[in-house]
């Protein structure tokens, strides 16, 4: 028998949310993959709705993308208590979730937004998270795929991350910026 996808409990995370963050958007070339819904997403029923999500659509728009031009969804589906980072078991209970929907969607890319999509969604790495989106854009590794689709990590687009620098003065957001590029060229059709 099929599990109604906005009432599972398959995880621990059905206890304290208020709803399941069901993916949106148009089925697009392009499909954002955050860590999990926050705050207002759980209370919206909605993904992307918050600062982080914000912050992702000004950078979408800024390559020519509005929000009805991409898909969203998350690597986890509810709302983790005070928004910690979601359980490994949590993330293997919610996969089969996503897996669906690069099935019925087949997007053109994937969109990681940040570490934790990133490290769901790719093999591991070794070094900065940060360090390896950079050597991923700059072509010094090739850009991994996950399920036969191309996956770009960037940096998660909170404000805590966003608006910091690295170690090397550079601003993290100009980096999330050039991954944004890379996957809305990669989303074009061909
Ligand atoms: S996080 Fe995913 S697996 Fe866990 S209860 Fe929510 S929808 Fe189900």
């Amino acid at each position: 028998m099929s599990v109604d996808p906005a009432k599972c409990t398959a995880c621990r995370l059905s206890a304290n949310r208020q709803q399941v963050v069901l993916p949106d958007g148009p089925i697009s070339g392009l499909l954002a993959v955050g860590e999990a819904p926050g705050r207002q997403e759980d209370a919206q029923g909605v993904g992307f709705v918050g600062i982080a999500g914000r912050n992702l659509d000004r950078v979408m728009a800024a390559c020519g993308v509005q929000r009805d031009g991409y898909a969203r969804t998350n690597i986890v589906r509810c709302r983790p208590p005070d928004n910690r980072k979601p359980r490994s078991d949590e993330v293997a209970a919610c996969a089969h979730w996503l897996d669906q929907v690069l099935r019925d969607w087949q997007p053109r890319v994937i969109l990681a937004v940040g570490q934790s999509a990133a490290e769901r969604l790719t093999p591991p790495w070794s070094g900065s998270y940060l360090d390896h989106v950079e050597q991923l854009l700059a072509g010094q590794i090739p850009m991994p795929r996950y399920q036969g689709i191309p996956v770009v990590p960037m940096p998660h687009t909170s404000p805590l991350a966003w608006n910091r620098r690295r170690p090397d003065g550079s601003a993290i957001r100009d980096l999330g910026k050039r991954a944004v590029e890379r996957a809305v060229r990669l989303a074009q059709p061909t």
